[in-house]
């Protein structure tokens, strides 16, 4: 085994994430260091390794990203274009069919180059359009395809999204009477959330899209289609909303704070304006954090969307045992 799979192993090891990143950081530097002191095949072999580790952990990213540019310098090759990424990846999912065949390279295109070349963001939802051709899309998938369209249309040197004038919102103020909360050790605030009303009028087509092929029977004295029944009316407030770009407020408690979840934790809100610290904050300039409670039969755990003074502007119970 070299030396550098040594450096990486015991680097990959380190539990604490936040160590784990800057031990990853840092071995970017040595291998900067040793192309530099003429050592090109021991820095190759170390910025290879670093470019294995996990893409969707953000602290991993800056020593990602530094490997994925140096080896381009140092092996002297150019970036693969798109297309021929494209084709590759084809290739390797010969096995699914077709449909999934598509979806599989429209996802591993984007979290490959996603955040390098933007411009992978509109070839994933072409790849998407034609899935989408063979079978309706569903669920994740739906979530998906708002992915792809929201991040090619958030790049102003792409060929403009089939525009709209103006995005309108989706405004809620983030409950902080959920009993579970009682429970977390820490203290969740009454952010004010912005949510785009496409995001979240997708979220809702996609709910009442499975409720259709799963629940259509059922009892009109059941809680669930009482639930179905109110997710329609806001299914067709936003889509009215959209359409005039006109902005909503909707009470937290009201089908929004727990459907909300998924674009929370990935990131795909507005703003989010912390109470305490009497600031609007971008996503960018938010972090979503994993928490758990509790032991055995009775823990529980999910993620939360902290302020750059790690205030929770939101949280959601994702499991309990
Ligand atoms: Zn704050």
């Amino acid at each position: 085994m070299g030396q550098a799979k040594q450096w990486f192993d015991v680097a990959l090891a380190i539990a604490d994430p936040v160590e784990r990143s800057q031990a990853m950081s840092d071995l970017a530097f040595d291998a900067e260091q040793m192309a530099r002191d003429g050592c090109r095949a021991e820095a190759i072999e170390l910025f290879e390794l670093l470019a294995t580790l996990d893409r969707y952990d953000d602290l991993l990213l800056p020593a990602i990203e530094s490997a994925d540019q140096r080896l381009i310098s140092l092996r002297g090759r150019s970036l693969p274009s798109l297309d021929e990424v494209v084709k590759e990846l084809y290739r390797k999912f010969a096995d699914l069919p077709e449909r999934e065949r598509l979806l599989a390279v429209a996802k591993t295109l984007v979290r490959d180059h996603g955040r390098r070349r933007p411009e992978s963001w509109g070839v994933a939802a072409e790849l998407v359009a034609a899935a989408e051709a063979i079978r309706p899309l569903a669920g994740k998938e739906l979530r998906f395809r708002l992915r792809c369209r929201n991040s090619y249309s958030d790049r102003p040197n792409l060929p403009p999204h089939p525009a709209r004038d103006r995005v309108a919102l989706l405004r809620f103020t983030n409950p902080t009477d959920i009993p579970a909360y009682g429970d977390w050790d820490f203290q969740v605030f009454g952010a004010g959330i912005a949510l785009r009303a496409e995001d979240m009028r997708e979220v809702y087509a996609a709910y009442l899209e499975n409720h259709r092929r799963y629940h259509i029977n059922i009892s009109t004295r059941s809680g669930r289609y009482a639930e179905a029944q109110r997710v329609t009316e806001l299914h067709a407030m936003l889509s009215e909303a959209c359409q005039a770009g006109r902005d909503v407020t909707l009470d937290g408690h009201d089908y929004v704070w727990s459907f909300s979840s998924d674009l929370m934790f990935e990131k795909q809100f507005e703003s989010v304006q912390c109470p305490v610290c009497q600031r609007e904050f971008g996503p960018e300039e938010c972090r979503v954090l994993e928490w758990s409670f509790g032991e055995d039969l009775a823990a529980s755990g999910g993620r939360r969307v902290v302020c750059p003074s790690d205030h929770t502007l939101y949280s959601c119970m994702e499991w309990n045992s």
